[in-house]
């Protein structure tokens, strides 16, 4: 939808945008075939957001590179920040890691954003720390937005509100608790902290930041919901008063600066009223509420992507916050905001295979995702592929796609020599072994299992089998065979081709 409004016009800005989109390296755990698919932007949202987004790599904290990041990281930049910040220690989480406040501008309407309430959703975290280094620039063509801002508002920022749940990047925290279910009965000291902090600041706007799992779909398209939005309902009765309603308002305006990025990927969640998650009682106790949470993108697993633009919705909604101009935006909008669709998702989906059990043959699809194993202190994860589903799965969506037809699943072989160690495997003519059916390698001095998360082989210690059989939520390795010859293989839920020399088989050092 478009809106006839007074900032149409600088749609130009924002195209020269699309060429910053993320590339491969920034995502360095992500499937073999996946990359950031982009489409130029469209005319109709803010030129301020258009600016924002041009500019923000100046802004990006440099410390922060991946998702993984923990209490001591964070603590290192609040720690540095200069005294236009005030920053507070407001409490400490079960295991006793602070919980910082962070306050800047000396505006009437104080605004309360919270990020990490689960661990293990630190999107907005990165964005807040660059938001924080966009705050201490000058000169650089921002000068005046960020006096508007701080004469406006005061913006109250608790950034990682579940620290020990980052440590283990995890949602809940370390009492197994979801702080989003314990805004009444407050009992664990981040929920304390967070509500404390309402009731000071008496906040008119919050901003509810979290992520989530990357399998849900913009309604029934074959989008990804990349960005989703809530203005939680106060009642059960969902009622619109004019705060619910302000923060609709703040929501479409969001939403369309979003369209110029990832056009059809953002979402709406369901509102009905849940009495003891928190982003539903701030709405109660008198915060106007946006809930954001960040989903999945394509080719942007380590999200730093999102993390831009979270940058850029966050800092075009203050503006908008601080000059009244939310009130631009048309509030039916926001009905129109796909609902997510949760799990619609796969990250590669295999279609219209045959598939053959003793001797009949079925037509099969084959619906895989990534799990990420964490290792190394949560710091690192590497991906383990699992067979979700199988059978019709033609209502589902894939990050990666292909067409089998006229395919057959032929399960993988193993090698039957015993290699000693990688270096040996790499001598091989590894493509030419798989050619011929071979997908899994013995080998003796056997690496980590993060080593070869992305190779093309499976690995196993010698003696051991593997289970290529098709089944639900096993990993089998596969090649996919036609008229006699092997053109793809499957292993980790990955998919490679056979069909030329594919750089993949040159196994990494
Ligand atoms: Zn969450």
């Amino acid at each position: 939808m478009k809106y006839f409004l007074p900032f149409c016009m600088l749609a130009l800005l924002t195209v020269a945008g699309c060429k910053n989109a993320p590339s491969e390296t920034d995502a360095p755990l992500q499937g073999a075939v996946d990359s950031i698919n982009q489409s130029p932007p469209r005319p109709g949202s803010p030129p301020l957001a258009a600016r924002l987004y041009e500019a923000f790599e100046q802004y990006r904290e440099p410390a922060i590179t991946n998702l993984r990041f923990k209490h001591s990281d964070i603590t290192a930049l609040l720690d540095s920040l200069p005294p236009e910040f005030e920053v507070t220690v407001l409490g400490a989480s079960v295991e006793g890691r602070s919980i910082s406040e962070v306050q800047l501008g000396e505006g009437p309407t104080p605004v309360l954003l919270w990020s990490q309430m689960h661990g293990d959703e630190p999107t907005a975290t990165m964005a807040i720390m660059d938001i924080f280094n966009f705050f201490q620039a000058r000169g650089d063509g921002f000068d005046s937005l960020r006096a508007e801002i701080k004469e406006a508002l005061t913006l109250h920022f608790i950034p990682m509100l579940n620290p020990d749940g980052a440590e283990r990047y995890q949602r809940r925290n370390v009492l197994d608790v979801d702080l989003n279910r314990d805004a009444l009965r407050l009992q664990s000291p981040e929920s304390k902290i967070l509500k404390a902090a309402r009731d000071r600041t008496q906040a008119v706007w919050g901003f509810n930041l979290h992520d989530k799992n990357r399998y849900y779909a913009a309604g029934d398209s074959p989008e990804t919901a990349s960005v989703s939005f809530l203005a939680p309902a106060f009642n059960t009765d969902k009622d619109i008063n004019e705060g619910r309603a302000d923060a609709m308002q703040l929501i479409v305006l969001m939403d369309e600066v979003l369209q110029q990025y990832i056009p059809g990927k953002t979402g709406r969640y369901d509102d009905t009223f849940e009495p003891r998650a928190f982003g539903d009682n701030m709405q109660k106790w008198g915060t106007n509420t946006v809930l954001i949470e960040s989903g999945g993108l394509k080719g942007d697993r380590e999200k730093q992507y999102l993390r831009r633009l979270h940058f850029t919705i966050l800092l075009t909604a203050f503006e908008a916050m601080a000059n009244g101009t939310y009130e631009n935006w048309p509030r039916e909008a926001y009905e129109d905001i796909p609902y997510n669709e949760s799990g619609d998702f796969h990250d590669l989906i295999i279609r219209n295979a045959n598939r053959l059990y003793e001797s009949q043959s079925f037509l099969t699809d084959l619906a895989f995702r990534h799990r990420e194993i964490d290792y190394q202190d949560a710091r690192k994860y590497y991906l383990r592929g699992s067979l979700t589903d199988l059978g019709d799965m033609s209502t589902y969506h894939g990050y990666e796609e292909f067409d089998a037809a006229g395919y057959t699943i032929v399960p993988g072989k193993v090698y039957a020599k015993a290699l000693p160690d990688v270096a040996a495997l790499r001598q091989t003519d590894l493509q030419s072994l798989v050619r011929q059916g071979y997908t899994d390698f013995q080998i003796t001095n056997l690496p980590h299992s993060s080593v070869s998360a992305q190779w093309p082989v499976a690995l196993l210690a010698p003696g051991k089998q593997p289970n290529n059989t098709i089944y639900q939520y096993g990993n089998p390795s596969f090649l996919l065979e036609k008229a006699g010859q092997y053109d793809y293989v499957v292993v980790n839920g990955f998919i490679y081709s056979l069909l030329e020399q594919n750089p993949a088989f040159d196994l990494p050092q």
